[in-house]
């Protein structure tokens, strides 16, 4: 298993591999032909989003738990939504909120992260156009979400779609912890053995639909739960194998 950052180094954005808490820089394209190159210490080096999607592609009740929480039938097939590419952010930026917006909430996530352009590919076959794995955290303006009916403007907003802090490449996704804190305390922790969709069947799913490019990202849905988020705030998603991705809370001055 090999961890995938996204840093600062030297005014430029670069991937690297972190070994021992030492970065190694990547020549070339991550999503193509790549070599290690030369060994830096990770203290300067400020962590990104470790990808930059054309597109988020999330799953709205997939675990069993959160849809008996939010008083929902069980989906016969997956509910999907998209965030925009603008809202990406990566561990250590603050999450946004405007006063006007109401309750927003943590959604603890487990993202998977594509490597290889996907146009309708079977569940057999989808292991093969993943990258990693990532942790995501959706966070959603849950009074603008039932206003509206539909998802876009209560999860579109820039800075609410914190991810990373890594892509973890060659991590297996079926069984891991996900986990949401809230200023160090637990107020989410399920397994996604928990999943009504498993990874394999959502590429297969969301594909028929829409091509994924690389860097795009799944984010498989989020257990029971979820709860606001204020100004002061820190949030932290930790998803067992991948790492910490923490973001503080801020007001907004609009
Ligand atoms: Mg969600």
């Amino acid at each position: 298993m090999r961890r995938l950052y996204r840093i600062e180094h030297q005014g430029a954005p670069r991937h690297a591999f972190e070994r021992d808490g030492r970065f190694h820089l990547i020549e070339g394209d991550v999503f193509g032909a790549y070599e290690e190159g030369s060994e830096i210490g990770s203290e300067h080096s400020r962590v990104l989003a470790p990808v930059t999607p054309s597109k988020l592609v999330c799953v709205g009740l997939n675990y069993r738990d959160h849809a008996a929480e939010q008083g929902k039938p069980l989906p016969d097939e997956p509910l999907l939504f998209i965030k925009p590419s603008t809202s990406v952010i990566g561990s250590g930026e603050p999450i946004q909120l405007p006063a006007w917006a109401g309750r927003v909430d943590h959604e603890a996530e487990l993202g998977v992260v594509l490597g290889k352009t996907a146009s309708r590919v079977r569940a057999a076959r989808a292991s093969e156009h993943i990258l990693g794995l990532v942790c995501v955290n959706d966070v959603t303006a849950r009074d603008l979400q039932k206003k509206d009916g539909q998802y876009t403007r209560a999860k579109g907003f820039d800075s609410f779609a914190p991810v990373g802090p890594c892509v973890a490449m060659g991590l297996e996704g079926r069984d891991l912890q996900v986990r949401g804190y809230v200023n160090g305390s637990l107020r989410q922790d399920s397994r996604t053995r928990e999943l009504i969709f498993t990874i394999p069947e959502l590429i297969e799913f969301i594909s028929s639909v829409m091509t994924l490019l690389p860097g795009d990202i799944i984010s498989t849905g989020t257990p029971a739960g979820i709860g606001p988020i204020r100004p002061g705030d820190s949030v932290t998603i930790h998803v067992e194998g991948i790492g910490a991705l923490t973001n503080p809370v801020v007001a907004r001055s609009d």
